[in-house]
């Protein structure tokens, strides 16, 4: 509780946040940007004030899912946000480079830092939401988020293979040693959706989602399809103009908070 207080007494004093929500994976690649880019913008559609911190700076994919290269204005106040088509705010490691697809060679202790400044020094004003692209992985970088932004709840997103391995348990357990409730999973890119037919194709068999949820005791919150569709949208950076209801689950569960 103490913790929780001084890490929101740190916001910076422009703001006010009411809900943190992190999505988090055990390793990169499994969709996790894509899942915290489709909360954000269901919750957004639902008349909430949204905003995305992207705190995985060694793989920033945010911002080009919608659209957006502009440099993020730095005035007096602190870094002013960028703002999609739809109303949500974005920060990104992306939005401060010179030139978005240099490299950030950075050590530890630097990514961390970079990750604390987006919640103390980012100008996010009022916002409902605030979701949190978790850097991948158990080191840290994840580790700061947990220490220094007072997460409400994780979402964790896997792929088939992740659930097979140990690499979703995991990620639980950071969050449970963390003390940080796990909202619940999302499974990605277990199935492939037709284009032209929309019948869906289990990739790997049957799902292990069910059997790995009874036994950490975590809802299932969706299960999302590979979509031809979607992943054009992201190419076109209008991520925003999806129309899928894959997670209304998972916004259900946010809105209960
Ligand atoms: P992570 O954040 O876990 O590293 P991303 O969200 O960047 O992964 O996803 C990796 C790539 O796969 C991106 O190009 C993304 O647009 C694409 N992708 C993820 N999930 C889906 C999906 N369900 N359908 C189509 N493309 C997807």
């Amino acid at each position: 509780e103490q913790n929780r207080k001084s890490m929101m007494e740190a916001l910076n004093q422009y703001s006010s946040v009411k809900h943190v929500i992190g999505v988090a994976s055990g390793k990169g690649g499994v969709g996790k940007s894509f899942v915290t880019a489709m909360l954000a913008v269901l919750l957004n559609r639902k008349g909430y004030k949204v905003g995305i911190l992207d705190a995985d700076i060694t793989g920033p994919s945010i911002p080009k899912m919608f659209g957006i290269s502009k440099r993020a204005e730095i005035n007096e106040l602190g870094f002013i946000p960028e703002r999609t088509a739809g109303g949500i705010k974005l920060m990104s490691i992306n939005l401060l480079l010179e030139q978005e697809d240099m490299p950030v060679i950075w050590r530890g202790p630097i990514l961390a830092g970079t990750v604390k400044q987006f919640w103390t020094d980012v100008v996010w004003e009022d916002l409902d939401y605030l979701l949190i692209d978790m850097p991948p992985g158990t080191g840290d970088v994840p580790l700061t988020v947990f220490q220094s932004i007072p997460l409400d709840g994780i979402v964790i997103v896997s792929s088939p293979q992740d659930l097979v391995s140990m690499i979703v348990r995991k990620a639980y357990n950071m969050a449970k040693q963390m003390d940080i409730p796990v909202l619940g999973l999302v499974e990605n890119m277990s199935s492939v959706k037709c284009p032209d037919c929309g019948k869906e194709i289990n990739l790997f068999g049957e799902s292990k989602l069910p059997a790995i949820s009874r036994e950490i005791g975590v809802d299932i919150l969706g299960r999302l399809p590979i979509d031809p569709k979607l992943a054009e949208l992201v190419d076109k950076g209008e991520f925003e103009r999806f129309s899928s209801e894959y997670l209304a689950d998972a916004v259900e569960k946010i809105e209960k908070l």
